[in-house]
């Protein structure tokens, strides 16, 4: 749908705002000055595997602890952003607020930290929501952002390639074992997802990234499906104490 040609107009009768703090804005699409200051915007050093921040001068190919005691399934993890106030206020805006005007402006964010791998082909993959979820908040807001994601990067778009078979539920507050039977044989690929991703390089998009278990589950079903490669692409990445 293109709105672009209306919005001299919704401009007009909806003065935009900054969807955090209501300052005025030059587009509908943006953030005020400070509030985008506020965003975390992750950078070196970081772990040669997960890209987790690191405190201090480490040298260059160090990786994190927990990659050491496990090295993780996935080729890297393109974090847009680290959740802080201004990410959690952002995405909450985003998935319960219905502001998908914020859509292009994350996935921006998440297309320049994708920049830092070799791009080849890119099959982009959404985190899959169960269907019951969908039909309350009438969005996968996972698959919103990664067609946001192609439209600004390039690379093709495979968007019910991975399904939830089961609903489940919260994962906050479960232990990993717990998390991983809670998960286990919840997400399953399609026909048509398995075909799209054979031999190619995926990028698993979701909107927060918190304890990495659903995203390993997905990574891991994607794998099996036959990619070559999995990058795990966030908006807003929880950074745990490792
Ligand atoms: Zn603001
Ligand atoms: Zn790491």
């Amino acid at each position: 749908m293109k709105f672009a040609v209306l919005s001299p107009i919704v401009d007009f009768v909806f003065p935009p705002r900054c969807p955090l703090c209501g300052a005025a804005v030059h587009t509908q699409s943006g953030l005020c000055a400070s509030c985008w200051n506020e965003l975390a915007i992750p950078g070196e050093p970081c772990c040669a595997l997960c890209s987790r921040p690191f405190q201090g001068d480490l040298a260059p190919g160090t990786t994190c602890a927990p990659c050491l005691a496990e090295p993780p399934r996935h080729a890297g993890i393109a974090d847009a952003t680290l959740y802080n106030d201004a990410s959690r206020r952002l995405v909450l805006a985003f998935k319960h607020g219905s502001r998908l005007g914020l859509g292009p402006m994350m996935a921006r964010l998440m297309a320049a930290s994708l920049a830092r791998y070799e791009q080849d082909a890119w099959v982009f993959v959404p985190v899959p929501l169960h269907r019951w979820r969908i039909w309350r908040r009438g969005y996968n807001q996972a698959a919103v952002l990664a067609r946001e994601i192609v439209r600004t990067a390039g690379g093709s778009l495979a968007v019910d390639a991975l399904v939830r078979r089961k609903s489940t539920a919260s994962l906050g507050g479960l232990g990993r074992r717990a998390r991983l039977r809670e998960l286990s044989g919840a997400i399953g690929i399609s026909p048509k997802g398995a075909a799209a991703v054979r031999g190619r390089t995926v990028v698993l998009v979701d909107d927060v990234l918190t304890s990495g278990a659903t995203s390993d589950a997905c990574v891991g079903v994607l794998l099996r499906a036959g990619a070559s490669k999995v990058v795990v692409a966030c908006f807003a990445r929880v950074i745990d104490e490792a």
